[in-house]
């Protein structure tokens, strides 16, 4: 099967080898120059219309306005290849996903959204957990793709969208466990509490789950590779905040570790992983803490 794949970052490029590793014959498409020996066994083309030119392709892309940039304005859904399934693996907003499922339509193509969970060195050894929706016979055709790519793919049905507000849900409720965390500890440490004997606790009894595993080691270890891009957490904050504020919803949590990681940003850490948020709480340098801060003077 012919396969094209646009957007080789830190998730694309994994998922595009494994691809390749499972067999496949893989055309890939990025804007900036990419190693050949970075990518081994992945033929690399000069124009995104190429990877349009298969049965299949995977689009890897930052957000919305890159989708939109080099996909839409550029006209591939036009010159594709008959036939072709589209599967977006990206975070993206739950509005223009429905705008690309009808573009897709209109156009005769097979859309599948298919956001993932997992960082990199997890699209590395093969078990994201994939969210897959969208029409019965645009699933069937991409199905055995994802197998190489995932531990588990949980379809959620034939509304594209509903794949993606499941992604940005679990993304804000990740931050909020970060944030939660931090929290934590500043009451803690505040006594004297050593954070590993604080995170051991919590591990052992009450937050046992990935997240806080996972993201309290970060935190223990004062160590923010990314990881996952803090500008790109911040963008599905955004996100899950356009997706509440269109059914008219104001969700008070969402809101304030969307601010807590625009401040992280705007302190110049977007590319440093998206938990260096909670050291901005502990230090009292970010908007939570400020802000209760001046409540207290006020
Ligand atoms: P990344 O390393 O920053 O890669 C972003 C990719 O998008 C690169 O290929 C970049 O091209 C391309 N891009 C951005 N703007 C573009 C534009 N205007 N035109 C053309 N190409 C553009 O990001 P990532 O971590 O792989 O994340 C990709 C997506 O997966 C995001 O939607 C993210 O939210 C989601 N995601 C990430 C993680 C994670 O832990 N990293 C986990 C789950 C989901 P260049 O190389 O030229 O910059």
């Amino acid at each position: 099967m012919q396969i094209g794949f646009i957007g080789l970052g830190s998730m694309g490029s994994a998922m595009a080898l494994n691809l390749v590793n499972a067999g496949h014959d893989v055309r890939a498409w990025n804007r900036s120059k990419v190693a050949q020996d970075s990518v081994p066994g992945v033929t690399l083309v000069e124009f995104a219309a190429d990877a349009f030119q298969a049965d299949a392709v995977f689009t890897m892309l930052s957000d919305d306005a890159a989708i939109r940039e080099v996909i839409l304005d550029a006209g591939l859904l036009e010159s594709a290849q008959p036939g072709l399934t589209h599967v977006v693996t990206s975070t993206i907003s739950v509005a223009f996903v429905r705008e690309l499922e009808l573009l897709h339509d209109e156009a005769g193509l097979g859309y599948v959204s298919a956001p993932v969970l997992g960082r990199p060195n997890v699209a590395a050894s093969g078990q994201l957990n994939i969210l897959a929706a969208g029409k019965a016979d645009a699933i069937a055709a991409i199905e055995l793709l994802l197998a190489p790519l995932s531990k588990k793919v949980w379809k959620l049905g034939e509304n594209p969208a509903r794949a993606n507000a499941a992604k940005l849900a679990c993304n804000m409720m990740i931050a909020m466990a970060i944030e939660a965390m931090a929290e934590g500890v500043v009451l803690t440490e505040s006594v004297g509490l050593d954070r590993a004997d604080f995170f051991e606790l919590i591990l052992g009894t009450l937050f046992s789950g990935r997240a806080y595993e996972s993201y309290s080691a970060q935190i223990r270890e004062r160590s923010f590779e990314p990881g996952f891009k803090a500008k790109l957490a911040l963008k599905d904050m955004r996100l899950a905040t356009k997706a509440s504020n269109d059914i008219g919803r104001m969700l008070p949590m969402l809101e304030a570790v969307r601010e807590g990681l625009g401040k992280a940003v705007s302190a110049g850490h977007g590319e440093k992983d998206w938990s260096i948020m909670a050291d901005m709480t502990v230090r009292g340098s970010n908007s939570l803490a400020s802000s209760e801060n001046n409540s207290e003077k006020n």
